[in-house]
């Protein structure tokens, strides 16, 4: 199993999760961070790290297109380890619902 970022961290990217994560590896584009479902081991620790509660165990139903999504953008993003600041509009962004159509121009997270 894995655990992946999902579309709530999307223009939120609090970035609480990075620096607790043992084996660093959560990976971060411009509008959210993914977690590299090869490199986690499944600890656990980011999970309630998250004020967006956008961590989730890929053991939930429904999430395979997120860990399609994880999987291909850590592939593409750089490696981040290090807290830094979230958007000045993150928390308008909290809790919004099609975020990943608006930003990803995807309704699903396998297909963005
Ligand atoms: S703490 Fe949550 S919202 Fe912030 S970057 Fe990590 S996954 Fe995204
Ligand atoms: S579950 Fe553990 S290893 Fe996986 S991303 Fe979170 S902190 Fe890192």
């Amino acid at each position: 199993m894995t655990y992946v970022v999902t579309e709530n961290c999307i223009k939120c990217k609090y970035m609480d999760c990075v620096e607790v994560c043992p084996v660093d590896c959560f990976y971060m584009g411009e509008a959210t961070l993914v977690i590299n479902p090869d490199e986690c081991i499944d600890c656990g620790v980011c999970e309630p790290e998250c004020p967006a509660e956008a961590i989730k165990p890929d053991t939930e139903p429904g999430l395979e297109g997120w860990v399609a999504f994880n999987s291909k953008y850590a592939a593409l993003w750089p490696n981040v380890t290090e807290k830094g600041d979230p958007p000045p509009d993150a928390a308008d962004w909290d809790g919004r619902s099609g975020k990943l159509e608006a930003v990803f121009g995807a309704s699903d997270p396998g297909a963005a």
